[in-house]
């Protein structure tokens, strides 16, 4: 079983990617919840949804968040009470929060309460949120502080980030259910999602870091920094107002005590040499990922880089089969 980290957009593309070259039921995604919060009486988890849509071949092709062809009218009515309607809920995405509020409020975990929605969607992939307390980003701008989705939504990224925190986490616990999916895995594979906001939670989950460490497999990360730019979102200017190098290097150091491979696109290959020196294998490859063949392919790679790995490692194959028996 491969364990993938995710947030949302960039996250689910590998994920799904992973998932479409995988035997079914042989991928788990541990997904942010940092974003998650509550609306119009609803608990939205955005990474979440994000990933399942996806895993579930029934994400917005344009977007990657929410559902294909949905439809707005619940929107529509919510802004005719005036109620906030900044936050773009279709009908069919709406369904989701109803439903995940109210197993919640009958006192589901969010652990038991996505698995059943994944489920019910017909995905062959465990989908773990990081954990089950609530985790809240906030962001600190020159106009003081900001909510995840205030910032990100709502301001559209507009302001200068000064700094990043998580309140709830030190508090929040791994999940049995995480626990076991780490110390089970093949492998750890740390998605392209933004390193301080969607990657950067997860790993803070108290005693993750820690369940990696011990696992002792290999942990590969695909950057989602291309040639000093984000692909899309925050990422870059995030890494720069918190006074990080915007590069694959920047990257490597956020990921460096896990001593991960990190998978650098081409573009970069000249930083290669300083990748390595801040602590994480460079390896190249094309990790743009603009088809779902593109998404297959860089999969692929990974999957080949984990068997690259262990062989290194010193796992034999019987060893890995015996593993991936003991498993399955
Ligand atoms: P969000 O929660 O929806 O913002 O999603 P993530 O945190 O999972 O993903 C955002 C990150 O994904 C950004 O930093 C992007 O640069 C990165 N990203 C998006 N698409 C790609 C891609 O095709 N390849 C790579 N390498 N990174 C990508
Ligand atoms: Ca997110």
């Amino acid at each position: 079983m491969i364990v993938a980290l995710a947030g949302g957009v960039g996250g689910a593309k590998l994920a799904d990617g992973l998932y479409a070259e995988l035997p079914a039921n042989s991928l788990t995604v541990v997904v942010n919840t940092a974003d998650d919060f509550t609306l119009h009486g609803l608990h939205i988890s955005p990474d979440l949804d994000t990933v399942m849509y996806t895993l579930a071949g029934v994400a917005n092709p344009e977007t990657g968040w929410g559902v294909d062809k949905d439809t707005f009218s619940g929107l529509d009515m919510l802004g005719r009470y005036g109620a906030p309607d900044w936050f773009r809920l279709g009908d069919r995405d709406l369904v989701t929060h109803i439903l995940r509020s109210t197993a919640l409020r009958e006192g589901s975990s969010l652990t038991e309460v996505t698995a059943r929605l994944g489920q019910a969607l017909g995905i062959q992939a465990a989908l773990l949120p990081m954990c089950d307390e609530q985790v809240q980003t906030i962001v600190q701008t020159p106009d003081g502080e900001l909510g995840f989705q205030e910032y990100f939504v709502h301001r559209q990224c507009r302001d200068q980030v000064l700094g990043v925190h998580f309140e709830g986490l030190e508090q929040a616990s791994l999940s049995d259910a995480v626990r076991s999916a780490i110390s089970q895995c093949e492998a750890v594979i740390i998605c392209p999602s933004n390193p301080i906001v969607s990657v950067g939670p997860i790993l803070g989950v108290p005693g993750l870091r820690e369940c990696l460490l011990n696992a002792r497999v290999p942990v590969i990360a695909v950057s989602p920094i291309i040639a000093g730019q984000a692909v899309k979102g925050p990422a870059a200017r995030m890494l720069e107002g918190l006074g990080k190098q915007v590069s694959v290097v920047g990257v490597a150091a956020e990921y460096k005590e896990l001593a991960p491979v990190l998978v650098i696109d081409e573009d970069d290959r000249d930083l290669a040499g300083e990748v390595a020196a801040a602590g994480s294998t460079p390896v190249v490859a094309p990790i743009l990922m603009k088809t779902p063949e593109d998404r297959r392919s860089l999969a692929r790679r990974v999957l080949d880089i984990v068997r690259e790995v262990r062989i290194n490692n010193g796992m034999s194959v019987e060893d890995q089969d015996s593993r991936a028996e003991m498993h399955a």
